[in-house]
């Protein structure tokens, strides 16, 4: 059995500062449904693992600001979500399993950049913003422009994903988000 170094920090600097002591060889780890997978089949070998769990910053949820570490049972729960932006709301309701979704992020969902991602297409349609935090600075990135391939993105080694900006829209609109699978019980969207 491979063990690992988990660290816990509990703000975003020092999560950095930890990835930075690691030459970015750690991964950042946040509910690990993802990351537990690709560790038992050795395809990511970490040095140490960066729990982003105790970052009060990345769990911030106001219905406008949806921080990275939120996850997706609270937006399944959250009734300003359903209402304004529903599109999210649908995506959430049929990702994995309830087990998968009391623990998996929506910050995990995006930053792991599968194609399949349930939530990567309402953050686009919607047109969210994310917010990205880095050893130096915080920037800004339009989701149309976050991901750039499969399993890839705009993040730089090092930086954390801290959260997502949705906009604000009138009363009278709305969104919806259909998932097509191949069967009925789990499974990943095709479309
Ligand atoms: C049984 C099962 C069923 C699933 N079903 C679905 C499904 O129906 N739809 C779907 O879309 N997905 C599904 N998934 C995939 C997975 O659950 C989701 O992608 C989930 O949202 C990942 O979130 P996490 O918090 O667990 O991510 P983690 O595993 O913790 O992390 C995923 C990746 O993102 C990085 N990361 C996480 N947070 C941050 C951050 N804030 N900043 C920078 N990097 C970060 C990690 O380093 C890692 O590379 C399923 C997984 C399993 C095991």
């Amino acid at each position: 059995m491979v063990r690992y170094e988990y660290y816990k920090p509990g703000t975003i600097p020092e999560a950095i500062g930890l990835m930075g002591r690691f030459n970015n060889e750690a991964a950042y780890i946040a509910g690990g449904t993802d990351v537990m997978v690709l560790l038992r089949q050795k395809k990511l070998m970490p040095k140490a693992l960066i729990s982003l769990r105790n970052i009060k910053e990345l769990a911030a949820f106001d219905g406008y600001i949806i921080g990275a570490c939120v996850t997706h049972s609270q937006i399944e729960r959250d009734d300003r979500i359903k209402k304004r932006l529903s599109a999210l709301h649908d995506a959430v309701c049929n990702l994995g399993s309830v087990q998968i979704r009391n623990v998996a992020t929506i910050g995990g969902n995006v930053c792991n950049a599968a194609p399949s991602a349930d939530t990567a297409c309402p953050l686009l349609v919607l047109d969210a913003e994310s917010l990205i935090v880095g050893p130096g600075a915080e920037r800004r990135v339009a989701m149309d422009d976050f991901f750039v391939g499969p399993g890839r993105t705009v993040l730089a080694k090092g930086e954390i994903l801290k959260g997502f900006m949705m906009p604000a829209f009138g009363e009278a609109t709305g969104s919806a988000y259909i998932k097509h699978t191949r069967r009925n019980a789990m499974d990943l969207p095709i479309i």
